[in-house]
């Protein structure tokens, strides 16, 4: 293992959403550089390996510790491990953070209207760039739609309102849109392709989805990304190349 290209940092905080949901709090070594969007490479060490994923930042770029936000999957290698740490433990992190889902890619369409499509745990990316108050002043209106299962798992409730409490009032007008997936009493609650094919999703927003205005950012479970992807193309949008496009993409696992 290399001391190049990985830091040992210490556990500062732990919160349980859920059974399966949980966010963290690690040190943030002196000249790690990141933009909000991107995410990090951490990890542990189990059985003498390491074993690294990629984790989204939660926290802005310019905060003091490195936040993420994680589900718990049973089976995985990682997670059953990582859910019982606790505050001045070690967790691994690579020294490069990564990933392309960051405001600076878009030149065209001019920024106007944002759109931050997420399900589960893919909604943290959002949620440092919408720490940024870059963002609030580069756009006209701001959407989150952030999809989980049941309501007990809509995490951040207290921090995106505190978010559109601090920056909402002088800059971008902005719109949450909590889509519950189980919960047929919810108004949103249909999966995020079919709120977007039925029009629900536009109508319970103050702008339309056009390749005129509209940067989507989708980040979360595979198919729910590519399936959302495939119908915006079909609407007109295009995915973001070099700058150009409408759509940027981040999977979560
Ligand atoms: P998830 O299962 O992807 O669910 C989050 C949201 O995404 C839900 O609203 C879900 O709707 C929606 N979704 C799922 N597949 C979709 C698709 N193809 N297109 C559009 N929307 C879709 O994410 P998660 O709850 O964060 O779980 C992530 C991983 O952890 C999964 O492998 C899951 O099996 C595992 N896990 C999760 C839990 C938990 O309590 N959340 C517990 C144990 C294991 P639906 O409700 O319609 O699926």
């Amino acid at each position: 293992m290399s001391d190049e290209k990985f830091t040992i940092e210490q556990v500062i905080w732990v919160k349980p959403w859920s059974r399966h949901l949980f966010s963290f709090a690690i040190t943030r070594p002196a000249g790690y550089r990141f933009s909000a969007g991107q995410f990090a490479r951490i990890g542990l060490e189990l059985n003498d390996r390491l074993v690294m994923r990629a984790y989204s930042i939660v926290s802005s770029p310019f905060e003091e510790v490195l936040e993420f936000f994680s589900v718990i999957v049973p089976e995985g290698e990682l997670t059953p491990h990582l859910q019982h740490i606790k505050v001045g433990d070690s967790i691994w992190l690579e020294k490069t953070a990564y990933g392309f889902l960051t405001l600076a890619r878009y030149q065209q369409p001019a920024p106007n209207d944002l759109w931050l499509l997420a399900s589960g745990t893919g909604v943290a990316p959002f949620l440092s760039i919408l720490q940024d108050f870059e963002v609030w002043e580069r756009y006209q209106y701001i959407i989150l739609a952030y999809s989980v299962r049941t309501a007990q798992e809509l995490a951040y409730q207290d921090k995106i309102q505190q978010l559109k409490a601090q920056f909402g009032n002088d800059g971008a007008q902005f719109t949450f849109l909590p889509i519950v997936t189980r919960d047929p009493m919810m108004r949103l609650h249909q999966r995020l392709p079919q709120l977007i094919a039925s029009g629900q999703l536009v109508d319970a927003a103050p702008v339309r989805l056009d390749a005129q205005h509209s940067h989507v950012m989708l980040c979360g479970n595979p198919q729910m990304v590519e399936d959302t992807k495939e119908l915006l193309k079909a609407q007109g949008l295009t995915l973001n190349r070099r700058g150009v496009g409408n759509i940027a993409v981040e999977n979560y696992w």
